[in-house]
């Protein structure tokens, strides 16, 4: 969980310590996905955090160019591993999100509220939609501009429950739309000669996707569900970065595969 002391008095609220631990080295950007698609000092940790500091410290205001820097970050925390200042960038980010003002279109809102209150926490209905998508793409009607990956409907054909020797976490997303990956992340496991489980039905969305999105209530309430499904002392293996992220948090069994 956070280790905040003590907290800045501007609009984001953000922990001091970790806003100041950084020295604008750049060590982090080569890791930063934004930053190598874009290359603009706005999509990388530090400019990232510079706008924070902005914010907090001088008075910028919160504005559209702000939020987009914000809200392009997609809360890998690669930025986290390279940096040798130890700056806790998920916490500054998840923070900062929190703290933004709500989207002023009315579209947007509504499109949020479907996604979070509605579609990720009733996992079935996501798979429901996602077998609709499949279809459209084997039909050809999903153009490819959408960047959408080839989705695998096909069961993982792993036992669910039980006293394995490792717990494979999932998810919502990747389970619908990257099942791949999960069978890959399972055989390399197995040829460990581990027995590897999923945790069926209540091991769905962790809420890092909310937390990402400034939900931290919900965001909390859906990761402690997921972890209460994958009891006893088996590791818990996570093949999706900001999921892995986030119950790292909430509980030391998870292990970031990804
Ligand atoms: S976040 Fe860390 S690695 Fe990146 S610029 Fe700041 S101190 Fe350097
Ligand atoms: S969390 Fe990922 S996307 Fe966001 S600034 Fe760090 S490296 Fe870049």
């Amino acid at each position: 969980m956070s280790t905040f002391q003590s907290r800045t008095s501007g609009p984001l609220r953000l922990d001091d310590d970790a806003l100041n631990a950084c020295v604008a080295c750049g060590l982090c950007l080569p890791h930063c996905p934004t930053y190598r698609v874009t290359g603009k000092e706005i999509a990388s940790p530090r400019g990232r955090i510079a706008a924070m500091r902005a914010v907090e410290l001088s008075g910028a205001p919160v504005d559209d160019v702000f939020r987009a820097a914000m809200e392009e970050c997609v809360e890998c925390r690669g930025c986290e591993a390279a940096c040798p200042s130890g700056v806790q960038f998920g916490h500054l980010m998840e923070s900062t999100r929190a703290a933004l003002p709500p989207p002023r279109s009315l579209g947007r809102r509504v499109g949020e509220w479907i996604a979070f209150s509605v579609v990720l926490p009733r996992h079935w209905l996501l798979v429901a939609l996602t077998r609709i998508l499949a279809v459209g793409q084997k039909l050809r009607l999903v153009p490819a501009r959408f960047g959408l990956p080839a989705i695998s409907l096909r069961p993982l054909g792993l036992p669910s429950g039980g006293s394995p020797d490792a717990w494979l976490f999932t998810g919502c997303v990747m389970d619908a739309w990257m099942r791949d990956t999960h069978r890959n992340a399972a055989r390399l496991m197995r040829a460990t000669g581990a027995r590897v489980a999923v945790a069926g039905s209540k091991a769905d969305c962790c809420g890092a996707l909310h937390v990402h999105a400034g939900r931290a209530e919900q965001a909390a309430r859906l990761a402690r569900r997921c972890l209460a499904a994958m009891p006893g002392d088996a590791p818990i293996v996570v093949d999706s970065a900001g999921c892995g992220a986030w119950l790292q948090e909430h509980s030391d069994r998870v292990v970031d595969f990804a």
